[in-house]
């Protein structure tokens, strides 16, 4: 068996940048995912400068852009009657907003992880963990054929997905969950005019419209988790009505050209390709600190464990408060007064885009100001 520092399982946001960041380290990396790239999953793609921030500081932002990935640098948050226009702030030097295609933007990670020396292993399934003496030591594979492999690592990371076989298999407790809010469906449509980034929120509904790579424009049509079953029924009679609640871009989509088809889920577990890419860059860190002793490497996961938290729980609650889409029309005599100042707009959306938290702007001295 090979002996490497680090197996990892699943290399797509998470796993091909903590493979990437630790290859950079010097460390011996196995990355291995079951998929063959380029390869799509169901998900949509868009990134707050929180997000490109770490492209950029992996010096990986400027391959991004390369792509021909239409940069993004105007958020439109449309309540109803009050449509918000801005950008957030910079996250260390960063603005800029983009929404690459998953075939594009893993394929990207992949190949920077194999160029920083990881070994990535494509149509590679992990089966099970190999234990010794009460510790996980490496990992049953087996590749395309059905030739089953066994890898030896001092550390397996699961990064791996929401349904995660490694935790499976490690018996790992779930640290915070709570059940869907939303459900939906989106496609890709040629030839819709964007003015950037554009959320339409309605009480029990969204539209989310992403600018992207060849063209393309990545529509989004949600509603509440309980409307699931009805929405499965009559898909695009469903998502036209939806999106028929912003007119503006109704009139805009009757000229343009459904070219995919509509993908959907009820399974949306609310963490995001900014916080796998936090999570790989606080487990570097904590897996160098750790390597190679044991005891050094149980406390140093911990401290992980509890910053991953601690950073991104803020953002966790506020995106539970957003995808509840309850009474969004509430808050419109606040966002009419948010909208007269460029200031407090930038703030706003430094909310939305997880710079500062859900109660440092909605919070009764900020809101008894801006109402006055
Ligand atoms: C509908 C939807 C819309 C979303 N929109 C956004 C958005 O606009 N912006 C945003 O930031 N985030 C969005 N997200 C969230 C985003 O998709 C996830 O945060 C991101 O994919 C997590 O990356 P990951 O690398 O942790 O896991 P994943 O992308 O799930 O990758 C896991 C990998 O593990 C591999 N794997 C699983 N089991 C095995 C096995 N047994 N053996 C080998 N390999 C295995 C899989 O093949 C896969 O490649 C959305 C999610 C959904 C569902």
């Amino acid at each position: 068996m090979n002996r490497h520092d680090v197996l990892i399982v699943g290399t797509r946001c998470a796993g091909a940048s903590l493979a990437m960041l630790l290859a950079r380290k010097g460390y011996k990396v196995l990355g291995v995912d079951r998929a063959q790239f380029p390869s799509d999953t169901v998900s949509t793609h868009f990134m707050w400068p929180r997000t490109t921030a770490a492209l950029a500081k992996w010096d990986l932002l400027d391959k991004l852009a390369a792509t021909g990935c239409p940069a993004i640098n105007q958020v439109i948050a449309d309540y109803g009657t009050i449509a918000l226009r801005g950008r957030p702030s910079a996250v260390d030097g960063t603005a800029v907003m983009y929404s690459p295609r998953r075939t594009v933007l893993d394929n990207l990670l992949v190949d920077a992880a194999r160029e920083a020396g990881a070994e990535i292993r494509e149509a590679t399934t992990f089966q099970d963990l190999l234990w010794a003496e009460g510790r996980v030591v490496g990992a049953r594979l087996q590749d395309a054929s059905g030739r089953p492999a066994e890898e030896s690592a001092v550390v397996v990371v699961g990064a791996d997905g929401m349904w995660s076989p490694v935790a499976r298999a490690a018996g790992a407790a779930t640290d915070v969950e709570h059940p869907s809010l939303t459900c939906g469906y989106y496609a890709y449509w040629a030839g819709v005019p964007t003015e950037g980034v554009e959320f339409y929120v309605r009480h029990g509904r969204d539209i989310l419209v992403f600018p992207t790579h060849d063209g393309l424009t990545c529509i989004w049509a949600g509603r509440s988790h309980c409307d699931w079953d009805t929405y499965r029924k009559d898909i695009e009679g469903t998502y036209r009505e939806i999106i028929g609640l912003a007119p503006s871009l109704a009139e805009r989509l009757r000229s343009s050209r459904r070219v995919s088809p509509f993908k959907g889920t009820s399974k949306l577990p609310g963490m995001g390709i900014g916080d796998a890419f936090l999570g790989a860059q606080l487990l570097a860190e904590a897996l160098a600190r750790g390597l190679p002793d044991a005891a050094r490497l149980d406390s140093s996961l911990a401290a992980y464990q509890s910053a991953f938290r601690d950073t991104t729980m803020p953002i966790f609650e506020y995106t539970l408060k957003a995808a509840s889409l309850k009474d969004p029309e509430s808050a419109v005599p606040i966002y009419q007064r948010v909208a007269q100042s460029r200031e407090e707009t930038t703030r706003f959306m430094d909310v939305l885009a997880g710079n500062i938290g859900f109660k440092d702007f909605f919070n009764p001295p900020i809101i008894a100001r801006l109402l006055a």
